[in-house]
């Protein structure tokens, strides 16, 4: 441990592996972390879908290896982590950015839409949170970075399974920080509020969408480089005397 004053999100020769990196939130993270100087293992399902990412990367200068990775089954998730750090050396930080959403009344939930929001959302966390901080434990530790929701901290219509499914990823975010931080790892999460997306673009233009918008105490939804000052904070060492603790960035949202 050094007593040198750490530079906010400066990731110079850190490994970063990001899940879900394909597109949306993953994709701008992973874009944000290489320009902070880290070397980016892009993981997802299929490794087809992050070659114009990582093409992207590597011509802004930076460095990035895509892997396969499904991050709700244990051996995809333990020959993802193998995969990047053959390819860029032992991971760093993880962000745990991976999630869906299957909107539905509670009452036409099914059982598969409940396993899978909550294999992807928090079992998958959890599957690559462990791989990653076993292997942070045997070295220097590391970061763990959790993508949660404001909806983890409070309910809306027709998203029970995934409500449910953030609330307990930010449990699980202070379970963890709490056992890891002996073996040096620290385990953080960001609930975002509504960040527009491609995929929901659609939806804030709907009446809908921009009734929820003015709700929001900011007026306006958020940016996915609103997100950055969040993530660089958490990824690097500037945070180092931070774990188990949850990060919102929502305009608000959560006050009103
Ligand atoms: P998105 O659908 O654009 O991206 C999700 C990514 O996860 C995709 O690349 C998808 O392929 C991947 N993914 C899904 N299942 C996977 C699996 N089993 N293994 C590996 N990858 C898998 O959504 P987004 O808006 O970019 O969301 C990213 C994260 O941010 C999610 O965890 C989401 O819950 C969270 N979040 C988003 C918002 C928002 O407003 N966009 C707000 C709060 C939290």
């Amino acid at each position: 441990m050094t007593d040198a004053p750490a530079r906010f999100g400066d990731l110079t020769g850190k490994t970063v592996l990001v899940t879900g990196a394909s597109q949306g939130l993953g994709a701008g993270f992973a874009t944000t972390l290489a320009a902070a100087g880290a070397k980016v293992a892009l993981a997802a399902r299929q490794t087809g879908k992050l070659a114009d990412l990582q093409t992207r990367i590597e011509n802004a200068g930076g460095t990035a290896h895509a892997v396969a990775m499904d991050v709700t089954d244990a051996g995809s998730v333990r020959a993802g982590f193998d995969a990047a750090e053959a390819a860029l050396g032992p991971v760093d930080v993880l962000v745990n950015n991976a999630g869906i959403a299957i909107p539905k009344p509670f009452l036409e939930v099914t059982e598969a839409d409940w396993d899978a929001v909550l294999d992807t959302n928090l079992k998958g966390c959890f599957l690559a949170g462990q791989e990653a901080a076993r292997r942070m434990a045997k070295r220097d530790g590391g970061s763990i970075v959790n993508i949660a929701s404001v909806l983890g901290q409070q309910v809306i219509g027709q998203l029970a399974s995934y409500c449910a499914s953030k609330a307990g990823l930010i449990h699980l975010t202070k379970a963890m920080g709490l056992e890891l931080a002996r073996v040096g790892v620290r385990v953080n999460a960001i609930a975002p509020g509504y960040i527009e997306t491609p995929i929901n673009a659609e939806f804030f233009h709907s009446p809908a969408g921009e009734k929820l918008v003015k709700g929001i105490p900011q007026r306006r939804l958020g940016r996915e480089n609103d997100l950055d000052g969040a993530l660089l904070l958490l990824a690097s060492d500037a945070s180092r005397y931070m774990t188990g603790t949850v990060v919102t960035v929502d305009g608000g949202f959560l006050l009103g």
